[in-house]
């Protein structure tokens, strides 16, 4: 089923640092860049309106 709307949701994203493995929540339309808490690496940056994530997303959270 396509979701049309799909882009436009405000969805947060778990995600793993590919680094040091620290879970984290981000924002999925995320205005500034996302560091990983732990170790700093990037996980996220803006993109056109919402984040390209760069970490590892584990699960959507509606
Ligand atoms: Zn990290």
């Amino acid at each position: 089923m396509v979701r049309l709307n799909r882009e436009n949701r405000s969805r947060f994203y778990r995600v793993k640092c590919p680094d040091c493995e620290n879970e984290q929540v981000i924002f999925g339309k995320a205005s500034t860049v996302v560091d990983c808490i732990v170790c700093g690496k990037v996980l996220a940056e803006p993109a056109g309106g919402k984040a390209r994530i760069t970490a590892e997303i584990l699960s959507e959270i509606e």
